[in-house]
């Protein structure tokens, strides 16, 4: 049977403006966790959290992590764990968010103050920095609490909550943390829930069971002991750059095929109920042309360009440190060069088996090239892929959420990118884990203009809400 949501969700729409005021107060605390002056900001808004925490009831820790690795007089800002509910009947779900956000100043573009929500009623977009990026969800969890609690609905799960403060600078202290704790204050958690993505579109809502890893790659060459002028020594040297290029260009090929022997055996083939997802997809090439801001894809069809995204590996160049890059023309000889590249990973690739594979095929380019410089590859990080089984309760209970709020069913999506903190809680819990998203495509987290639509907001209380009780009575699949 349905859970009844319905007092709930008039709770919510009744409750509507307090709760984004209780944004707009969030957003006004710039609690950039990359600049230093903005540290103060950055513990003032775990403060905020804490307190509006203990002000609906939960039973709230503020943990400090000691100080910043490299910066030594920064104090890292506090992890907030807060539990809500300990009934041993009850499910217990674990859900992850982060209280800092980007940098953000009007000069960078901005048409509204970043740090003051600015809400444009014809298109009630929400404006400010950290509005989706996520102080939006992270406070959609609270607004939840609130508002069983207003119209009387019992809450149906036990809820810890763990809200950290360095998600975008690298999430500094935060690994450590969760794998001490996993026999501590996240050992009750049955499932886990991270609302910290987006939407594929801006239309259809979606839950996310992928994300590729990541290996990033340095490419050194050296050969003379200082830069050289090409006048008096080119003609007559190796020079770095050269070898450099040759090696860099034989990585891929203009079509975006990875060259390097072995990688297109490690990925795990499409079986047919994967080729079968792809098509009810909501996404046009249309819309990668939009967020390209060109048409130079290169696939022609949707379901290849999500491939592309999703389930295949990709290399990207990104850069050449020591190379001559201002404008004008200085002839020089770079004497050291160091390209920059990575590959986006996915599964089945082990992080050892694709560097000893690009090792290998460094090697023997660069021995071809027959140059007395030296060449030398390192492995800068490295963070595996994650995939989830949608098939699991916590999966389908969130799927009906989704089509009990929002009247659709989800696009089960993957995303090319990374959120290390996914594989870390599924480590450290042994539990599902669940990608939720609250806002959509258009929110522009990390640019200017980032914004929140106040439906996305709104229903996604409702969503958030409406998951936790159908966890709840959802039979125990593992998928
Ligand atoms: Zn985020």
């Amino acid at each position: 049977m349905a859970p009844q949501l319905d007092s709930f969700f008039k709770q919510v729409d009744a409750m509507s403006e307090s709760f984004i005021d209780r944004l707009s107060k969030a957003v006004a605390i710039p609690s950039v966790s990359a600049m230093d002056e903005h540290r103060p900001d950055v513990f003032k808004m775990g403060e905020f959290m804490a307190s509006e925490l203990r002000n609906l009831g939960a039973e709230v820790t503020l943990h400090p992590l000691g100080k910043q690795p490299h910066k030594e007089h920064l104090e890292l800002p506090p992890v907030v764990t807060a539990r809500y509910g300990s009934d041993p009947s009850k499910r217990t779900v674990l859900v992850y968010g982060h209280y800092d956000v980007q940098p953000a100043l009007m000069e960078d573009g901005w048409a509204t103050k970043p740090f003051k929500l600015t809400v444009d009623e014809s298109s009630g977009r929400m404006y400010g920095r950290g509005s989706t990026d996520d102080k939006g969800p992270v406070l959609g969890w609270l607004n939840a609490i609130e508002a069983h609690k207003k119209a009387g609905v019992e809450f149906p799960v036990n809820l810890l909550m763990c809200f950290e403060g360095m998600e975008e600078y690298g999430s500094e202290g935060l690994d450590e943390f969760i794998m001490r704790e996993a026999k501590g204050f996240f050992k009750d958690a049955d499932a886990v829930c991270i609302s910290d993505n987006y939407w594929l579109g801006t239309e259809k809502p979606c839950l996310t069971y992928g994300l590729r890893g990541c290996n990033y790659y340095s490419l050194e060459v050296t050969g003379p002991g200082a830069d050289l002028h090409s006048g008096v020594f080119g003609g007559t040297a190796h020079e770095p750059m050269t070898d450099l290029v040759r090696i860099m260009s034989s990585l891929v090929d203009p079509d975006g095929k990875i060259l390097i022997d072995g990688i297109d055996e490690m990925v795990a083939p499409i079986t047919d109920q994967e080729k079968a997802l792809y098509k009810d997809i909501a996404f046009t090439m249309d819309n990668l042309y939009e967020s390209l801001g060109s048409k130079t894809a290169l696939f022609d069809d949707k379901a290849r360009t999500l491939m592309g995204r999703w389930r295949f590996p990709s290399l990207s160049l990104h850069g050449i440190e020591g190379a001559f890059s201002a404008p004008g023309a200085k002839t020089v000889i770079p004497a050291k060069v160091i390209g920059k590249f990575s590959i986006r990973t996915v599964p089945d690739m082990e992080s050892e088996a694709v560097t000893a594979a690009v090792q290998k095929h460094v090697d023997k380019v660069f021995a071809g090239l027959k140059s007395k410089n030296k060449c030398t590859l390192k492995l800068q990080h490295d963070g595996k892929w994650w995939v989830a089984s949608p098939n699991h309760w916590n999966f389908t209970a969130a799927a009906k959420a989704v089509e009990h709020v929002w009247g659709v069913k989800p696009d089960l999506t993957r995303e090319g990118g990374s959120i290390p903190v996914t594989l870390t809680f599924e480590e450290a819990t042994g539990k599902n884990v669940l990608l939720l998203p609250m806002g959509s495509s258009t929110d522009g987290a990390h640019s200017i203009n980032e914004k929140l639509d106040r439906r996305n907001y709104i229903e996604g209380i409702k969503l958030l809400g409406a998951y936790l009780h159908y966890v709840a009575e959802e039979p125990m699949r593992e998928g």
